[in-house]
């Protein structure tokens, strides 16, 4: 066990020594839900140079661009007026501040990237991986996830997570040749970002990651809207995470996901509790408590009720924004008066948002939501793993 206050000093000290380190690098595996077997690249605003296994190959003018296409195990690549060697990898880089747009064959999406682009084959298909600088890649990532125009706190915040959780699983695809694929499945990565607040933020929170009181980076767990209320991490999953841990919250209850209702006849309730749990139906007292319910907090099962009824297991079955709602019964209707979206455990996205917007510090928000928890260099991680 790590003597906490000790070492969190000795972080803190550390966190201006490691700022001017190299800066380090991501390998982005791009348009990882294609088979791509036709890519065009070419400069956005500047020259491009082209390396065929690792020599020098010549530049293309921003005018021109070079298509890429499989040919047996090897990459056959021409441009306007040149063909280039075949070879086995070709990387591209642009000669200036310019970006580099890729394109793919039909269906055609078009992308521009920062860093460089280095493509090779493996299957039988391209594969095309972004060589990008963590920041850039961050900036992109939170582009691609947090949208547009929310505030400039909550990029700060988005940009600390999506760091700490881009260091922690940078080791996912290393056998596919890259580090993170750009998909739901890492982070979805949509190439360079084009806001200023968002590249304002990560700026402001360089180098910075989230980690729990055992100096572990955390995964930063989120969902659309708490209902006034987050979960603990067991009551979900099944094991418990000491920065997961159930927290009031006040911000989210105006927002667009904090309520919802669902109503049904007391007949269908009744006979689903009756096929899914085993629910006695002809005993008074356990109708009684499945159809009118009131819980002051989160609970896991519905009280008064045997044999127990798991919440999230009515949520599942009844494909519900919750399993944070209240029962009553109207006219042989029963209303399920429900609160917030998602399973509730971590960060409340709404109610971040809303303190974003009244301009509560990120780390401010990061702690709401998340206990115990301290901002530290990235390389603080690394000397731990070292160790
Ligand atoms: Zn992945
Ligand atoms: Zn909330």
């Amino acid at each position: 066990m790590f003597r906490r206050p000790l070492i969190l000093a000795f972080l803190l000290t550390i966190v201006h020594t490691c700022a001017r380190a190299q800066e380090r690098m991501i390998q982005a595996g791009i348009f990882r839900d294609r088979q791509l077997t036709q890519v065009i690249v070419r400069g956005t605003s500047s020259p491009i140079e082209v390396q065929i296994d690792g020599k020098p190959a010549g530049q293309v003018g921003s005018k021109d661009a070079v298509r890429i296409s499989v040919q047996g195990d090897r990459l056959s690549a021409s441009s306007l007026d040149r063909h280039f060697p075949h070879g086995r990898r070709i990387t591209f880089r642009s000669t200036g501040r310019g970006l580099l747009r890729v394109g793919t064959g039909k269906p055609v999406i078009e992308r521009d990237y920062p860093g460089s682009i280095t493509i090779s084959t493996a299957n039988g298909a391209l594969l095309v991986v972004n060589d990008v600088a963590l920041d850039d890649y961050v900036a992109g990532v939170v582009q691609s996830e947090a949208g547009n125009h929310k505030g400039v706190e909550y990029y700060k915040l988005q940009a600390v997570s999506c760091r700490t959780y881009a260091i922690t699983t940078a080791r996912r695809h290393i056998n596919e040749g890259f580090n993170l694929c750009d998909r739901t499945h890492c982070q979805v990565y949509k190439g360079a970002c084009r806001l200023d607040s968002i590249k304002k933020a990560v700026r402001a929170t360089k180098n910075l990651v989230v980690v729990d009181a055992d100096i572990r980076p955390i995964h930063a767990t989120f969902h659309s809207n708490c209902g006034g209320e987050t979960t603990n991490a067991e009551d979900v999953w099944s094991k418990p995470e000491s920065y997961l841990v159930s927290a009031l919250d006040t911000f989210c209850l105006h927002e667009p996901h904090a309520q919802w209702r669902t109503d049904m006849p007391r007949t269908a309730w009744l006979t689903y509790l009756k096929d899914s749990f085993g629910l006695d139906t002809m005993n008074a007292a356990t109708v009684e408590a499945v159809t009118s319910f009131d819980p002051r907090c989160r609970s896991l099962y519905l009280d008064g009720a045997h044999p127990s009824i798991s919440l999230l297991k009515v949520r599942a079955d009844l494909g519900l924004n919750s399993a944070l709602f209240s029962i009553r019964t109207e006219n042989g209707v029963v209303i399920l008066d429900g609160r917030g979206f998602g399973h509730g455990v971590g960060l409340c996205q709404e109610g971040a948002m809303h303190m974003a917007r009244l301009g509560i510090p990120f780390t401010d928000i990061l702690h709401h939501y998340f206990a115990e928890v301290h901002l530290v260099d990235q390389g603080a991680i690394e000397f731990f793993k070292d160790e």
